[in-house]
């Protein structure tokens, strides 16, 4: 068996028994098609254990990675191949080249990106290496160049004709920030079933964020996004605890070879609308600025030795804390 079956199965078996336990404790209100069922959070059609295996279905089970791989992000569940596919091509990697645009733009050392050089009323094409201490090499390949432009460029450089300061900006990417705020979203969606399961993930309060995140051209509605706030020893799932802002408070890090941004993330608890949940984040003196919060969150770490997939007395906390409005837990 291959690991990456091994590890599918592993995630399968861990959400699948969970599902079952809390069908069969009357804890949620679903019928389940197969013995061993597991329901892709995003789209929420249900699969069974063949599914695990692209030869014998169709939309087989693959592994997400939340937040993205390319960003340091790990596999900690399954969604089904048509909704992975599709949040990936068209939301993820708007996500992780805005983060690159932002490490180019500082020139780490040792990077080398792809830029514009204005020259005359053209350009030049040239690739610019950072050596660190504010060098840069800069290399005009011929084969990237109009090749009598770049002799010109050349000669006028040797010359010094060209003045001493050259305009230049790097080959941008087509970067959708909508789609940014999505892949967030996401990210802060598939982490908060990474750890809560199918406790209350299922009810229909959040299908609106599933089919933003499932149809990338649909708008956001204003997800609650907070970066630059934190530190490296704060990532993780919290629970917020103030009166009327309940939810569930999660902190994750995106990470290259250069830099690591940490973003919070709200996601709102079923009997609020997030709308709502903004609006009391944003009452009682306190404003949301330039994804800054005003508020001073009550939050309580998730406790991450409660087993919340197998143990009922720690699932009845969260759905009884779920189904009282504004209650503590
Ligand atoms: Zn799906």
């Amino acid at each position: 068996m291959s690991r990456q079956l091994k590890s599918r199965e592993k995630l399968f078996d861990r959400f699948s028994k969970q599902l079952h336990l809390l069908k069969n404790e009357g804890l949620i209100d679903i019928d389940l098609k197969y013995e061993e069922t597991y329901i892709c959070p995003l789209c929420l059609n249900q699969f069974q254990r063949s599914d695990l295996i692209s030869e014998k279905s169709k939309n087989f089970l693959t592994e997400e990675d939340a937040p993205p791989a390319k960003l340091n992000g790990s596999r900690i569940a399954l969604t089904c191949f048509q909704c992975n596919s599709k949040a990936g091509h068209q939301i993820d990697h708007h996500l992780i080249h805005k983060i690159r645009e932002i490490d180019d733009s500082k020139f780490h050392k040792g990077t080398t990106q792809k830029i514009r050089m204005e020259f005359e009323d053209t350009y030049v094409n040239s690739e610019i290496t950072s050596k660190g201490n504010g060098l840069l090499n800069v290399l005009h390949k011929i084969e990237n160049n109009n090749p009598t432009t770049l002799d010109r460029f050349i000669y006028k450089l040797k010359n010094k004709s060209v003045g001493d300061l050259l305009d230049f900006s790097p080959k941008r990417k087509k970067i959708d920030n909508s789609k940014v705020d999505k892949a967030l979203l996401k990210t802060n969606y598939i982490i908060t079933f990474a750890k809560f399961g199918y406790i209350f993930l299922l009810d229909e309060y959040y299908n609106t964020i599933r089919d933003e995140i499932k149809q990338p051209d649909l708008p956001t509605d204003g997800h609650l996004m907070i970066n630059n706030q934190f530190e490296p020893n704060q990532i993780g799932t919290y629970y917020v605890l103030n009166e009327n802002v309940k939810s569930i408070f999660n902190i994750f890090s995106l990470k290259t070879d250069y830099s690591e941004t940490l973003i919070g993330a709200l996601l709102p608890f079923p009997n609020m609308e997030p709308k709502e949940l903004h609006n009391n984040l944003t009452s009682n003196g306190t404003s949301i600025e330039q994804g800054k919060i005003g508020v001073e969150l009550d939050t309580t770490t998730y406790d991450t030795d409660a087993d919340l997939f197998g143990d009922l007395i720690e699932i009845k906390k969260i759905i009884s804390w779920k189904n009282a409005p504004q209650h503590r837990i």
